[in-house]
Parts: C-alpha cells; sequence; structure tokens
C-alpha cells in the first residue's frame, strides 16, 4: 500500500536540504520500488507568517494521516521577540507531544572520511557506531508540580518533578531493546539510581523488561559516569537508553564526537513505530539561502525513516551506502571540508548522493 510521507520543510535551511531529500526519494520511488506519495505542510515560522500560529490545525490533521514525517527546521532570528507560545519551536514541542513521540533516537556514527573532524583522537572515535535511545514525553521536562513561588519568608523558590510511570519506562526500554536486537545486542541503561529513586525505579523496570529479551545484554551506568566514559571510550556503547533530561545531555555530547553537526539524524517514534524524521541541527539562519548547508543529516534520516517507518531497511541501507559513496568521492560541504577534499554546494551534495543511489 502507498505510504504517506508528510513533507514539513520549516525555515532557513530547512527549505533547501528539504528539496534534496525529496530528490532522493524520488529517485528511489523512480528506480528502486518505493511505494510513496508526498504531501507537504507548514510549521515553524513560516506556518507563523501565514497562519498566525507555529502549528496550525491543518498541519496537525495530516501528520496524524501520515505514516511518516520528514522535517527540516524551525526558527529564526525575526521570531525571537514573539511571545513563548507562538515561537516557532512551540510547532516542533506539540508535534511531539500531540503525536505521542515517546522515543527519540539519535544515532551518532562516526564516517571514517571525516575521522578529522572530530575533536577527540583518531584511535577514540573511529569506528563509532552509537545509537542514543532518549525518553522525550515525560521525566522532569514535564512533571508537575512545577513552578516558581514565593515562600513566607519572601524568598523565592524554583521547583520541577521527576516522574516516570512504570509503563513509560517499559516502553522506552522495549524502544531500546528491539533497537538493539538489529544492532549489536547490548543495552546501557543511564540513571542516577544511587540518588534518584525515580531512576531506582527505572532501573527495576529495564531488568524486568531485559527478561524478554535473553539475546541483549543489559548494563547499567550512573549519569556522571556515562557522560565521562562517552569522551572517555565511546566505543564501549552499542545502545543507550535513558530519561529525557539525561538524554538531552548525551545525545549533544555524543553527536560532537562525530565531528559535524550536519552529518546527524534523528527520530523521533511513537509506539506504533511512526516518526517524525529530522536532522539534529536548527534552522542554520548565518546561511540559509546561499546553498551551502550539509543536507547529508536530512539525508541520512530518511534512511532512519524507510528503516523504523516504511518498512524498507534495504532502501535505507542504499541511501547510507550512497553517502559513503560520496564521501569517499571527496565531495564535502563547506562545513566538512579538509584540505585534498571538493567543495560542493547543497544541491551538488544531493545530486552526487542520488546518482550514487544506483551502485
Ligand atoms: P543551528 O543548528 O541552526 O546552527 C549552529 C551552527 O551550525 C551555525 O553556524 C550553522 O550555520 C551550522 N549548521 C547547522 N546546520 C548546518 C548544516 N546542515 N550545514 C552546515 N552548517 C550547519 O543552531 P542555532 O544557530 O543555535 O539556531 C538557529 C535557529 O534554529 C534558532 O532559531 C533555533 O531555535 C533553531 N533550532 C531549531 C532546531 C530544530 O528545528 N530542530 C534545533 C536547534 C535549533
Amino acid at each position: 500500500m502507498t505510504k504517506k510521507i508528510l513533507v514539513l520543510p520549516g525555515d532557513g535551511i530547512g527549505q533547501e536540504i528539504m528539496a534534496e531529500a525529496v530528490k532522493v526519494l524520488e529517485k528511489l520511488r523512480a528506480n528502486h520500488g518505493l511505494d510513496v506519495e508526498f504531501e507537504w505542510g507548514l510549521v515553524g515560522g513560516a506556518a507563523y507568517d501565514k497562519y498566525g500560529t507555529p502549528l496550525p490545525e491543518e498541519t496537525l490533521t495530516r501528520a496524524k494521516a501520515a505514516d511518516a514525517i520528514l522535517l527540516g527546521a524551525v526558527g529564526a532570528p525575526k521570531y525571537e521577540s514573539l511571545d513563548i507560545s507562538v515561537r516557532p519551536e512551540k510547532g516542533l514541542l506539540g508535534l511531539r507531544a500531540e503525536l505521542k513521540l515517546f522515543s527519540n533516537l539519535r544515532p551518532a556514527i562516526m564516517y571514517p572520511q571525516l575521522v578529522h573532524a572530530s575533536t577527540l583522537k583518531p584511535e577514540v572515535v573511529s569506528g563509532l557506531d552509537i545509537m542514543i535511545v532518549r525518553e522525550l514525553t515525560g521525566g522532569i521536562y514535564f512533571g508537575k508540580p512545577r513552578g516558581i513561588r514565593t515562600l513566607e519568608t519572601g524568598e523565592r523558590e524554583g521547583f520541577n518533578t521527576l516522574v516516570y510511570s512504570e509503563s513509560e519506562i517499559q516502553r522506552i526500554g522495549r524502544s531500546a531493546f528491539d533497537i538493539a536486537m538489529k544492532r549489536n545486542k547490548r543495552v546501557c541503561s543511564v540513571d542516577k539510581a544511587n540518588v534518584l529513586e525515580c531512576t531506582e525505579l527505572w532501573r527495576e523496570v529495564m531488568i524486568e523488561v531485559a527478561k524478554d529479551y535473553p539475546e541483549v545484554k543489559l548494563s547499567h551506568m550512573y549519569v556522571d559516569n556515562a557522560a565521562m566514559q562517552l569522551v572517555r571510550a565511546p566505543k564501549q556503547f552499542d545502545v543507550i537508553v535513558t530519561t529525557n533530561m539525561f538524554g538531552d545531555i548525551l545525545s549533544d555530547e555524543a553527536s560532537m564526537l562525530t565531528g559535524s553537526i550536519g552529518m546527524l539524524p534523528s527520530a523521533s517514534l511513537d509506539a506504533k513505530g511512526k516518526g517524525m524524521y529530522e536532522p539534529i541541527h536548527g534552522s542554520a539562519p548565518d546561511i540559509a539561502g546561499k546553498n551551502i548547508a550539509n543536507p547529508l543529516a536530512t539525508l541520512l534520516s530518511v534512511a532512519m525513516m524507510l528503516r523504523y517507518s516504511l518498512n524498507a531497511p534495504s532502501l535505507a541501507s542504499r541511501i547510507e551506502r550512497a553517502v559513503n559513496a560520496v564521501l569517499d568521492q571527496g565531495l564535502r560541504t563547506a562545513d566538512i571540508y579538509s584540505e585534498g577534499t571538493k567543495t560542493v554546494s547543497t544541491s551538488e551534495m544531493g545530486d552526487a548522493v542520488t546518482a550514487a543511489l544506483a551502485a
């Protein structure tokens, strides 16, 4: 059956990188049997300009009806003075919450051709391939009560609540174990069980979930140690599963191991595997409209979409091989340029990957 993809370019370089994603998908549709159709929608600043809201009802309705959503990026300086309730970023957060996209997958993969772009030593990062599974719709970012109150003494006090139900922990645990089954069958659950009761429960539930996955080896690590191990010896990890806030911090740390923000894709999935796919970078207003942004994070997000939501793993691998081939050819956008390679534009990079799909 034809699968429906909602394309949401968003703002800034979102337009440019999404054009390359569609180019690649069109080629897979024409030559490799991919059965998809596209719908388009507005989100973020582009939606605010037209409708006065960053997440119009029409976009949400289409997102709910689609099999997968491909998003560029949102945000631009001109929206920064708007009330927080209508800023572009609210569109993105609204989509995640409304679609119950609780499982955020952020792979950090080191392409051998880019080893020297990392700030870490080549021997520490070469061959790196980690998947961070971050809980995205619960924990301290959503827990109640929350706020800032004034005490009887007149002093102000800020407070948030870290809360996870067993079922919330189970479902993110299953997400991580399912992914580990498709990889190297190791899960490291990151918590702070020595200090926080909530993550004591997290650890207990992870051990329960692991019983259904006898082939997967589960280990546990406190978050402070995990932060250290990620820069000391990151290759010890296969899949990391952790809470919303710990995952927020650790996934940014892990992404930088690989050198360029322009290379890293992400997926946010619901309980049925429907997902929203986007590069981890923002709308890069400083380079928007110049045809120099790196589209590879977006193309790798397309690969994740094919693998996790559209059940087309061989086409996902085809894109990943094409990206590798293009890097082997020495083609680089400006952000990943190094001596001896050739600088290409956003659209030239997209053309090169599209051409390499045939191999
Ligand atoms: P950013 O990721 O947009 O840019 C940071 C730096 O990385 C910039 O120098 C930019 O030119 C560069 N960069 C980013 N993507 C690149 C690419 N594909 N190729 C080459 N270089 C790239 O982060 P920022 O500057 O902090 O934020 C800009 C806007 O994006 C803000 O409005 C912010 O709120 C928004 N933002 C959106 C998302 C999202 O949509 N998921 C994520 C982060 C930031």
